[in-house]
């Protein structure tokens, strides 16, 4: 495009990258030092705003609890910087690889590189984790790092920007404008490599720009959760479990569980327990703050058509009120509810919910559950509750999914050590700890020739001696 055409937040956008393409192609590789001082001076942000951070994301939120902004964004980012100070000497450091006896004596190594400038496209619902999680460990790759955080939070996005340009050089990490036309723009750069969360519908759009400069992605999606109480299963400690994961940031969380699989004959009596447990941690007070907000009134009128249209297509409700109420409207705070009944034509088991609702299905036979499982996309998560072992193992064996966690839920998103990512409809490609490091560096191999290796006996002409070196060969392979 003729840049005097281009608006100003455009024009900013690609001086952006070009400062950062340019500092990536002719400066030498930020050496340890540099890389564990930009991530201290991270932390040092995180912890001396953590309130604005707070205020910030509530304001964007109309609420959100402050504790799980604690847990869910701040100290889960505390934690990555803690694990990748300690390890990243070990991370950056050539890695032996083995040599194959006929090129002995010789060397291998994987050495990691930084691949240059990575973007990072983020959603709103943990917009501080998914933001500076990916940043983190592109960072520690020794990279460049573009951020554009989500437009649904402006409070949240001003703060970053200005927190980030007053702690950083803008040719080491930058955050872009939120301003109308960006997102579009920022897929459309030709990063080195390109991170985006956000629903698998833009995730599409993402990839299909990325593809055009055949730049890397890693797709961190969404999609629905299964979650199944096997028979095996102490059902009162399931619908805790289940419970709080599913209203943490009021259910606003990709890997929530979505549905809940359990078996008939226990059906009802699971759903009582489910309402009964939402009921003792978050009342019957909209006010409460403990639970959060729904982002905006779109999204909850989203909220309340899949309901609507569930309870026209038969399925009951267990809820304190209904998303009507205007008590509860006004506040955004759409009322945990339990939706017993639910058949796969509605529309609340055919789209991501994102929200408080939980849908209960039912099954006679396990199998009926994978099956329906496999008919769908692959999901980001599964959880599985009960004892018996074997019905487990037939579950991780016969279904895909991005992680899973066994009696409990969302746990296995807190493993430092432990890759994060979807797998197709859910997502492309891992990070977190030493799985981001790795997805944000090239691992160049290295061989390094030995003066005393026989390579020569190789070269033509082609003499009696060739014959004698192809048996030995033969006998290597
Ligand atoms: P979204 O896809 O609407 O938006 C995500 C980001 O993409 C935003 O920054 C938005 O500005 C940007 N965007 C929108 N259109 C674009 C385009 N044409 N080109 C480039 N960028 C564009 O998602 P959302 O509503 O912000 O977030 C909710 C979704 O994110 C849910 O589906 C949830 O499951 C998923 N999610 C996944 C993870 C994960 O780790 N897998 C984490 C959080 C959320």
């Amino acid at each position: 495009m003729d840049q005097s055409l281009k608006s100003p937040a455009l024009s900013a956008l690609d001086d952006a990258f070009h400062a950062q393409v340019e500092a990536s192609r002719n400066a030498p590789p930020p050496a340890l030092a540099a890389r564990l001082d930009g991530l201290k001076r991270l932390r040092a942000m995180l912890s001396d705003n953590e309130k604005r951070l707070e205020q910030a994301i509530s304001a964007d939120f109309g609420h959100r609890c402050a504790v799980e902004t604690t847990i869910a964004e701040t100290l889960f980012l505390q934690a990555e910087i803690r694990h990748t100070l300690k390890v990243l000497p070990r991370w950056m450091a050539p890695r032996r690889i083995a040599t194959a006896l006929q090129f002995w004596p010789a060397r291998n190594r994987l050495i990691p590189q930084p691949l240059g400038v990575v973007g990072i496209i983020a959603p709103w619902n943990y917009p501080l984790q998914l933001t500076l999680a990916p940043a983190i460990g592109a960072l520690a790759a020794g990279n460049r790092v573009m951020i554009k955080p989500s437009e649904l939070t402006p409070h949240f996005s001003a703060l970053l920007k200005e927190l980030i340009a007053a702690n950083f050089d803008p040719a080491q990490l930058t955050v872009t404008g939120i301003d109308n036309g960006i997102a579009e723009a920022f897929a459309a750069l030709p990063f080195d490599h390109l991170v985006f969360t956000g629903s698998t519908r833009v995730g599409r759009i993402v990839a299909e720009a990325a593809g055009r400069n055949l730049t890397p992605v890693t797709l961190e999606l969404g999609g629905k959760s299964p979650t199944i109480v096997d028979v095996s299963a102490d059902i009162d400690e399931a619908a805790e479990r289940i419970a709080y994961a599913k209203l943490l940031n009021a259910g606003q969380t990709c890997i929530a569980p979505d549905y809940v699989f359990v078996p008939e004959p226990q059906r009802d009596a699971f759903a009582g327990k489910l309402h009964r447990q939402m009921l003792q941690m978050f009342g019957t007070n909209p006010a409460n703050a403990d639970y959060t907000s729904i982002i905006s009134e779109r999204h909850y009128a989203r909220l309340e058509g899949l309901l609507r249209d569930a309870i026209a297509r038969g399925a009951k409700t267990l809820s304190t009120t209904s998303p009507e109420d205007p008590a509860w409207k006004k506040l955004r705070k759409f009322p945990p509810t339990v939706v017993v009944g639910a058949t796969p034509d509605m529309a609340i088991m055919q789209e991501e919910i994102f929200g408080p609702l939980l849908p209960i299905m039912t099954y006679r036979q396990s199998d009926e559950v994978i099956r329906h499982i496999n008919a769908h996309d692959r999901p980001l998560a599964l959880y599985w509750f009960g004892t018996d072992a074997a019905a487990r193992d037939t579950v991780l064996a016969r279904t895909v999914s991005g992680g899973v966690t066994i009696n409990d839920c969302l746990l296995h998103f807190a493993q430092m050590n432990q890759p994060m990512g979807g797998v197709g409809a859910s997502g492309i490609g891992h990070y977190h700890g030493e799985w981001g490091f790795n997805s944000f560096s090239k691992l160049k191999p290295v061989f390094y020739r030995s003066p005393f290796n026989r390579m020569k006996d190789l070269y033509p002409p082609y003499g009696a001696s060739i014959a004698r070196i192809e048996k030995l060969l033969r006998f290597l392979s």
